[in-house]
């Protein structure tokens, strides 16, 4: 028996993580688990029944744009935290491409400050380069003194060869990692969808495979030179898959992740011509969408990341070749990833949990084992629920999923962070 009384008991479930699954009880008390046992007296706490479901590791996302500073129309912390935690996460890293970016202490301490408040464990990102502009490293050991484990100027990668080289010695020295959102711009420029078969005929300008594997082959190729981790954004193409598969049985230090468009839409999609289906990197083929599942089945890629990037209605609304890049993935990646992947489920929840916990450096408090003494950062995952996405009801800001009307099955039921129920029975609480 614990000492402490607990304040929170979560009832009648399987514990899920990476040490195996049981039928237990998880008790919590000030936002520590206390006890794990096979049946938990609740006594005066409150009680989240999680009978039927998988009480694991809340998920983790190491890639989304929560907007702020600069478009706070689109999303705030505040508002990306609660989509996050209705999804299941109990942690984000946000992307440093704000306005301005997060490339100083004061930019990084705001950030910081605000995630405070939100629901969930909101940690922050550095930009590379300043303004993530590809010409100047950001202060980048004042960054990591602030507890920034990840570095990248995601929206763009870093083009200069030599500066990236830098980079990661820099990066080397000061125990974080480099993460690349890889896209030859030289390639690249002009493009609005992947170049192929669709892009010839709608008309409209593309980018090819080549523009990310490129620069996927020279970080490869970089890690290798100086020793440090890279670990690669949002992969979509079958050769970077190939890429990183190879270098991964070479030895090399490396690390992908790979979103739920990738593995679920084509470029088939924007015959539509509507924007809500333009994504950087774009939309693939049938062929890459099957070569992502298998690296993910297989442990090519680490980690499936969100890249959740609001945008508002109005911007949404232009034509296709003026409209930004992005979608929403928050509420939805668990529930496409449990109808869509036919992966067991422990594996999905270490593409969702303790792998790109450990990538983002923050295993001390999210997707560690669900046992005594580590901080109650935990989901309880309704295997059974099934549901229809309906833009309208989402709880982000803004309204671009691509998933309108689809059915999914898997979703999150109870997200507690920090021993507090911020979502209880899918409604978010505060
Ligand atoms: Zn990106």
């Amino acid at each position: 028996m614990p000492d402490q009384k607990p304040d929170l008991v979560i009832k009648g479930g399987t514990v899920l993580d990476e040490t195996g699954r049981r039928s237990a009880d998880v008790a919590v008390a000030d936002g520590v688990i206390v006890e794990v046992a096979e049946s938990i007296d609740a006594g005066s706490a409150a009680v989240l029944d999680a009978g039927g479901c998988l009480v694991t590791p809340g998920l983790v996302d190491l890639h989304v744009h929560l907007r702020e500073p600069g478009r706070e129309e689109a999303e705030t912390i505040e508002t990306g935290a609660r989509a996050a935690a209705l999804g299941g996460f109990t942690a984000v890293l946000a992307m440093p491409n704000t306005e301005p970016a997060i490339d100083s202490v004061a930019v990084a301490r705001e950030v910081l400050d605000k995630g405070r408040d939100a629901v969930i464990d909101v940690y922050s990102s550095g930009s590379i380069t300043v303004g993530r502009k590809g010409e100047q490293l950001s202060p980048m050991a004042e960054l990591a003194a602030l507890g920034i484990r990840v570095f990248t100027d995601d929206g763009s990668g870093v083009q200069d060869d030599r500066l990236m080289r830098r980079a990661l010695e820099y990066a080397s020295g000061l125990g974080v990692t480099m993460a690349q959102h890889c896209e030859v711009e030289a390639l690249s420029k002009g493009g609005h969808m992947h170049e192929g078969a669709w892009s010839s005929r709608l008309g409209i300008a593309g980018i090819p495979a080549e523009a990310e594997e490129l620069m996927v082959m020279r970080d490869i190729a970089l890690s290798r030179l100086t020793g440090a981790p890279v670990h690669f954004q949002h992969l979509s193409t079958a050769g970077s898959v190939a890429l990183v598969r190879q270098a991964k049985a070479d030895g090399a230090n490396v690390t992908a992740e790979a979103c739920p468009h990738h593995f679920t839409l084509t470029a088939a999609e924007v015959a539509s011509y509507d924007p809500v289906f333009k994504v950087n990197p774009p939309l693939r083929e049938s062929a890459d969408v099957a070569a992502i599942k298998a690296g993910l089945a297989d442990g090519t890629i680490d980690a499936i990341a969100t890249d959740h990037a609001p945008h508002t209605q109005e911007t949404k609304e232009a034509p296709f070749d003026e409209a930004p890049c992005g979608m929403l993935g928050l509420e939805t990646a668990l529930g496409l990833g449990m109808t869509e992947l036919g992966l067991p489920i422990e594996r999905l929840l270490a593409l969702m949990s303790w792998q790109p916990a450990a990538i983002s450096g923050i295993r001390d408090a999210h997707g560690g084992p669900v046992q005594e003494g580590r901080p109650a950062n935990l989901v309880v995952v309704d295997p059974d629920a099934t549901w229809v996405v309906d833009a309208y009801r989402l709880s982000s800001k803004s309204r671009n999923t691509p998933y309108a009307g689809r059915t999914l099955t898997g979703r999150a039921r109870h997200t507690i962070c920090n021993g507090e129920a911020v979502v209880i029975d899918g409604e978010a609480q505060r």
